[in-house]
């Protein structure tokens, strides 16, 4: 039996842990993979500040559950992939099977209530077990910088894609949040769409990335944030609102930065309220919670990226440092995603 370290949550409400752990065996569908890189998420905070009691998901589990890395021993169902080949790991754990698996909505399969870094095993290790079903392969992409493509990149690119129709030359689209998730939703806006793309953030270091990474405007957030919107439309409103953060505040600019016919999604998980009703909610306006991406997406993104037209902005941080990363991001301390580097 080999071992390898892995950090992980071993009690609610207490820092993670470096352990000693068994290296997991692929089974005939899956593949072991040597983790390269994996991005830290805003969501990780969620169940890592929890108390214990409240979330059903048994301790310990390692985090990380955007990571992409180099196939390193594969499973004897597997014939299409060869060890060292770069790929990058789907961000939910889906069964395949299911109605949902089936027409290609695997983001909403039941199975993956819990998944890779989020109540199961992630990244934050030296080796993690994927399904093959659940790998992208990578071309000229570095799997050292690619993880954040895998939730960050897909699940903006999820959210902006549903609302790509209404996006034509001389729309607007607002982008609330322009951190992890909120730096690529600008860039799709950008590559995929001829709307003018306003950014808006507390945060001055993150307008700078996202002027940088396209977008027209970069915007302050504060109480008057809606009034300029509408005053920098004529008017009108934004026709897309994407909320990257979802507190009271964030959610009730979305509603008052968007205009007649628009779409609003809210995507943060801020655990905010916003009152809908008749002159709040715009009139025909689609407002929607989407959840994560699906296996097409994270091909879709990637298949982006490796014809240059996304960036992945990272900071890369060596696997000890992993407590160090994650208290950078909790301090709002980073310009871009942190990647943490378990095999250096
Ligand atoms: P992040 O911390 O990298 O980015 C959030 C950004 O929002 C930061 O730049 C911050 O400065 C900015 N911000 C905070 N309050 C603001 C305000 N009032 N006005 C404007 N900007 C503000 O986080 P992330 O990793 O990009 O995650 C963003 C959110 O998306 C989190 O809530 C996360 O849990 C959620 N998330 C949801 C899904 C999903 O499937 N729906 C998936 C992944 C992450
Ligand atoms: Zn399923």
């Amino acid at each position: 039996m080999s071992t390898m370290t892995a950090y992980q949550l071993v009690a609610w409400g207490e820092p993670p842990e470096f352990r000693e752990v068994e290296v997991p065996e692929p089974a005939r569908d899956e593949v072991l993979i040597k983790v390269a890189g994996v991005g830290l998420c805003h969501s990780d905070f969620l169940f890592l500040d929890t108390p214990p009691g409240i979330i059903p998901w048994e301790l310990p589990f390692t985090l990380g559950h955007e990571s992409a890395g180099w196939a390193e021993k594969i499973g004897s169902d597997v014939e299409d992939l060869e060890p060292g080949a770069p790929v990058a790991v789907a961000g939910i754990h889906s069964c395949g099977r299911c109605r949902f698996c089936l027409r290609g909505q695997d983001n909403y399969c039941p199975r993956g209530a819990s998944g890779r870094g989020y109540g199961e095993d992630g990244g934050l290790a030296h080796f993690l077990v994927v399904p093959r079903r659940e790998l992208v392969p990578l071309t000229t992409l570095d799997p050292r910088r690619v993880g954040p493509l895998t939730d960050a990149g897909a699940t903006s690119y999820h959210a902006v894609k549903r609302a790509l129709p209404k996006l034509v030359p001389g729309s607007t689209a607002v982008v609330i949040g322009a951190g992890g998730l909120g730096s690529y939703a600008v860039q799709y806006l950008r590559r995929l769409t001829g709307a003018r793309v306003f950014a808006v953030d507390l945060v001055q270091q993150r307008l700078d990335l996202a002027r940088e990474l396209g977008a027209h405007e970069a915007l302050l957030s504060d109480e008057h944030t809606a009034a300029r919107v509408r005053e920098l439309t004529g008017g009108e409103g934004a026709t897309a609102v994407f909320d990257f953060v979802g507190d009271n505040a964030t959610m009730a600019m979305a509603l008052a930065s968007a205009g007649n016919l628009g779409t609003i999604a809210i995507v943060g998980a801020g655990g905010g309220t916003a009152k809908v009703s008749w002159g709040v909610l715009p009139l025909e306006c689609d407002l929607y919670i989407p959840m994560a991406a699906s296996i097409a997406d994270l091909h879709e993104v990637i298949a982006l990226a490796e014809a240059g037209e996304v960036r992945v902005e990272v900071e890369l941080f060596d696997f000890d440092d992993a407590p160090v990363a994650y208290d950078r991001f909790r301090a709002g301390d980073l310009r871009s995603r942190a990647v943490v580097t378990p095999n250096g």
